[in-house]
């Protein structure tokens, strides 16, 4: 499969195009990035420390589109909301890894998966997924006595908090316990805050150095206390992750999916 990446000179953007080389069954496309970048006109492989390829990075998306079959993109949520509409109207089918979407943007993206196939995760790791199905079935089996708290740390270049997996695990939670996370959210802690509200979903978010995704979810009661915990050491796994996804879309009609069906978890 052609598969083009969008924002390819970005941390997560090298490490997806030596993901496609290594895997078998992919090509590149190509790569776009914002158009005042440095890196147009560059090799998108030989930024990521590959042999040439003999591409150029561009800022034109619809070319991009135009000759992929699935595009990636790990970029900022403006630029994937574009991207998204590029891919409804190419049928080209889109992987968005990019987090920290306003309702109203996730809801363009949804509307584009009316037309093209979308592959959406907060996090394409296995072990993630593997984690937001303990979650859930956790919270459904522990009841309301254990307090939920989610914890996260990133690295220090992190733009959006709590991360999208902090809040996909919130998601999960609220699920198994059979409330809406917006109702029962407690994102920000400071000060005179008062005492826990009961059945609130609490998140800490700690940023430093160049951690790559930790997250932790904590049940805890009067008497006892469970967590449940990953650590990412590579980034290279999410972007192992979607080019998995991208593979997957292949013949997949238009839709939203997540990694879950990649895997085969649902
Ligand atoms: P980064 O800042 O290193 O890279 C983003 C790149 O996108 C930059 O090179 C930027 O120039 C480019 N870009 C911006 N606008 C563009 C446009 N219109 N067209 C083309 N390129 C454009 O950031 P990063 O660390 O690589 O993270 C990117 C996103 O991926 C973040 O939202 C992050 O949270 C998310 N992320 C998700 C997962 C996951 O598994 N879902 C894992 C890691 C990171």
């Amino acid at each position: 499969m052609k598969i083009g990446i969008v924002g390819c000179a970005g941390r997560m953007g090298r490490m997806l195009v030596q993901a496609v080389h290594a895997t078998p069954g992919a090509e590149l496309a190509g790569g776009t990035e914002a158009a005042h970048s440095d890196a147009i006109g560059e090799d998108p492989a030989m930024l990521a420390g590959l042999p040439g390829s003999g591409l150029k990075i561009i800022s034109d998306a619809r070319a991009l589109f135009e000759a992929s079959d699935a595009v990636v993109d790990f970029t900022v949520p403006v630029a994937t909301v574009a991207h998204a509409a590029l891919a409804a109207e190419t049928g080209t089918a889109l992987i968005p890894g990019t987090t920290g979407f306003s309702q109203e943007e996730q809801a363009l993206i949804e509307k584009a998966a009316g037309s093209a196939a979308i592959v959406q995760a907060a996090n394409y790791s296995v072990g993630v997924n593997v984690l937001l199905g303990l979650t859930a079935q956790a919270a459904e089996m522990l009841g309301p006595e254990f307090d939920i708290e989610i914890l996260e740390m990133h690295h220090r270049h992190k733009v959006d908090a709590p991360s999208g997996t902090a809040l996909a695990l919130g998601e999960a939670a609220a699920a198994g316990r059979g409330v809406d996370l917006n109702q029962v959210s407690d994102r920000v802690r400071d000060g005179q805050t008062g005492e826990r509200t009961v059945g609130n979903i609490g998140f800490a978010t700690l940023r430093g150095g160049m951690v790559v995704g930790d997250h932790s979810v904590i049940f805890a009661s009067d008497d006892e206390r469970i967590e449940i915990s990953h650590k990412a050491a590579d980034r290279g796994l999410f972007a192992k992750g979607a080019i998995r996804a991208a593979l997957w879309t292949k013949d997949q009609p238009p839709g939203l999916y997540s990694m879950r069906n990649v895997l085969g978890f649902d």
